[in-house]
């Protein structure tokens, strides 16, 4: 890739910062308190695994780390900044982190092109000639090189995630958060998509990934949490965890995955 349209933002922290920091987090939804105290930090670099059963607080936890949801108690910081802070922009902030969907979320009505240029022209101010660059740069990335001028329509669901990927990555973000990217996939396009994510991995990109792909986690994954109840029960090497999970909740919850 060349150096002008990867080269980080000069106020990026030095290798071995923490890029996520979670502290006792917590997070009611009325009455119902869905994260319990959540303690995480994940490295620069680092691969985190998210799993456990629907309703264990997974997607809140990750939203929660660019504040699509509020938390109500405890800290994030972001590359060492609290982003609970009110003199925080978190605009700014935001624009650090990308963020991948079950669903593509793609903008039907633009060619993939167009979808990959829109948001860097609006929040970033790059001129409709770099966006271009940056956009066919990361379509090459992803695969879809050829596919610029497709309407999502047109795409199968395997391409339209990579499509979705690529529209993060000309963000230039520092981590991506990816919430059960393949699970809306007919299981024939999962690989591709797993595929475009473990590329990511392996060039050092920050990554939290709530999935079911176990396989994924295995062998991409530096890390492995398992969430129920809205608390991390159990966190190791994937493949320990996988193996040899200690504790109840994780076992029974593996023995139904597996
Ligand atoms: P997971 O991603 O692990 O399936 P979620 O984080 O989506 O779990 O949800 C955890 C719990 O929080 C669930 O009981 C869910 O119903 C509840 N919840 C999530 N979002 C909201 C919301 N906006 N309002 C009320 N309850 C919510
Ligand atoms: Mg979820």
């Amino acid at each position: 890739m060349s150096s002008d349209l990867t080269t980080r933002a000069a106020d990026t922290p030095a290798p071995g910062t923490p890029a996520i920091e979670i502290r006792d987090l917590h997070k009611s939804f009325g009455d119902v308190e869905v994260l319990k105290g959540i303690d995480l930090v994940i490295r620069q670099g680092e691969v985190v695994c998210v799993v456990g059963p629907s309703g264990s607080g997974k997607s809140t936890l990750l939203r929660s780390v660019n504040l699509l949801e509020e938390p109500t108690g405890g800290q994030i910081l972001i590359e060492g900044v609290d982003i609970l802070d009110p003199d925080v922009d978190i605009d700014r902030v935001r624009t650090r982190i990308g963020m991948v969907f079950q669903q593509f979320n793609l903008f039907p009505h633009m060619t993939v092109l167009r979808n990959l240029t829109i948001a860097q022209e609006k929040v970033l101010g790059r001129r409709t000639t770099e966006a271009r660059k940056v956009a066919q740069e990361m379509l090459d990335r992803v695969g879809l090189g050829e596919r610029g001028s497709a309407y999502p329509s047109h795409l199968s669901g395997g391409q339209q995630q990579r499509v979705a990927i690529a529209r993060s990555l000309c963000m230039n973000p520092d981590m991506m958060l990816f919430d059960e990217p393949t699970s809306a996939l007919d299981p024939e396009l999962v690989g591709e998509v797993l595929q475009v994510m473990q590329d990511l991995a392996k060039e050092g990109m920050t990554m939290m990934v709530v999935t079911h792909e176990m396989g994924f986690a295995r062998e991409v994954g530096d890390r492995l949490l398992f969430m129920d109840g809205g608390v991390i029960v159990e966190e190791g090497v994937p493949a320990d965890v996988l193996a040899r999970p200690r504790h109840e909740r994780t076992q029974a919850f593996l023995s139904k995955v597996l």
